[in-house]
């Protein structure tokens, strides 16, 4: 196992902001993990997880031991007339593997079809699209514990997962790296198609019988058209959480913008952070080299040459902007290093 020092992450971070870490490591299993930690303690510096680098932002250069977790394997452990049981290891291409899935006739993960990064990452913020979320075919997942050096078993009520949210961004936040996740997939194709324009997707490809890989390619070119590939305009998807705001203030907007875009949430009701930007008049915005997209304004994009400073400016501006006219807090989604 190499240990590299000061290594650039522009690479491993889909803003493609030109930032490097003080050291880096590629761990390919759960032994080079635990030298990782050694070697870290030894240094007296923290260890981040990398995965994809989809769901970050490296404000600058990190005074940390970036560990890009690429341990691979995926294997069915069990199988009856309801349930398919996979583990996979961190280190997998969360779409490879969602496609691979299809392709052993296992299914659920299909509406998660083209989610940038990898298997480890996926319960950090419980991903979801299209009306599914992984914690809907969670299992359980292993983790190591960065202060015992043991591996731990996170069960499905362990994870407490939330709307793009887990015990990972809570309790047990940076003490842990997972490194294999176990899905409980289902035998049958039970498709979900209730979702925006979905069904009529699935249903100009393939008529009224959908199978898994149509409603997976329909996942996929719908999500083409709408967002911005990193390896094109550098961003991490959904700059902001849909807030969850409560009925009053929710009628207080529909009575100005009888438009609002509001979907019922756990007795409360979540708006449409997109939309929100959009009316405050910010969709195509653009700061310098920064800007938001001009398909779906709440992604925010590198339009190449920016800053990190740059782009928490604008987040800050949009934050104001919409806290100004709408009276509603947006929250930053992913994590900021
Ligand atoms: P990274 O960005 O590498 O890491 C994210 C966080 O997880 C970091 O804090 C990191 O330290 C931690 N982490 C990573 N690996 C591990 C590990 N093995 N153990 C412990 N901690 C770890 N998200 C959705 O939920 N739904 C979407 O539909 C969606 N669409 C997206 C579309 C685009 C174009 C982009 C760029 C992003 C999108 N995202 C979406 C966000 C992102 O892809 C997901 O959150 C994804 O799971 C991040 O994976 P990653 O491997 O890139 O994580
Ligand atoms: P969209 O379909 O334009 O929908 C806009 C917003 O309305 C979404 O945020 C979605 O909430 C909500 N919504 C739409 N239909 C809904 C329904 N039937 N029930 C409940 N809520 C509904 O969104 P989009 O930007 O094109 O993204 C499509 C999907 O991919 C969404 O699920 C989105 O979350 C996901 N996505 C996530 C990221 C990320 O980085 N987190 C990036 C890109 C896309 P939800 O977001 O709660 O679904």
């Amino acid at each position: 196992m190499r240990m590299l020092e000061n290594y650039s992450l522009e690479a491993l971070n889909t803003f493609g902001f030109r930032v490097s870490a003080r050291y880096f490591v590629e761990a390919n299993s759960v032994e080079d993990l635990r030298e990782a930690i050694r070697f870290a303690a030894e240094k007296q510096v923290p260890i981040v997880p990398l995965g994809g680098g989809s769901n970050l932002v490296l404000s600058g250069d990190q005074d940390a031991l970036f560990v890009h977790v690429n341990i691979h394997g995926k294997k069915i452990t069990s199988r009856n007339d309801d349930l398919v049981s996979i583990t996979a290891g961190a280190g997998e291409n969360w779409h490879e593997f969602v496609r691979w899935t299809l392709g052993e006739q296992a299914y659920g993960l299909e509406n998660l079809s083209l989610i940038p990064g990898n298997v480890g990452a996926a319960p950090i913020q419980n991903i979801g699209a299209y009306g599914v979320e992984i914690k809907d075919y969670f299992h359980s997942l292993e983790a190591l514990d960065l202060q015992s050096g043991a591996l731990k078993t996170f069960t499905l009520e362990d994870c407490q997962f939330g709307y793009r949210d887990s015990v990972f961004k809570h309790s047990v936040r940076d003490r842990f790296i997972i490194t294999s996740v176990t899905f409980s997939l289902a035998e049958k194709l039970s498709p979900k198609l209730d979702y925006g324009r979905l069904k009529q997707e699935v249903e100009q490809r393939s008529g009224e019988c959908s199978d898994a890989f149509t409603i997976s390619e329909s996942v996929c070119d719908i999500r083409m058209e709408k967002l911005p590939d990193p390896l094109v305009l550098g961003n991490a998807g959904s700059f902001f959480k849909n807030p969850v705001v409560d009925e009053c203030l929710l009628r207080k907007l529909q009575t100005d913008y009888p438009d609002v875009v509001a979907y019922p949430f756990e007795g409360r009701w979540k708006l449409a952070a997109g939309w929100l930007i959009d009316r405050a008049g910010l969709k195509g915005f653009r700061q310098g080299a920064v800007g938001t997209f001009n398909k779906q304004a709440l992604v925010l994009v590198n339009h190449g040459g920016a800053s990190p400073d740059d782009l928490l400016g604008l987040a800050h501006h949009i934050q104001n902007v919409v806290h100004n006219r709408f009276g509603v807090e947006l929250e930053i989604e992913p994590r900021v290093y």
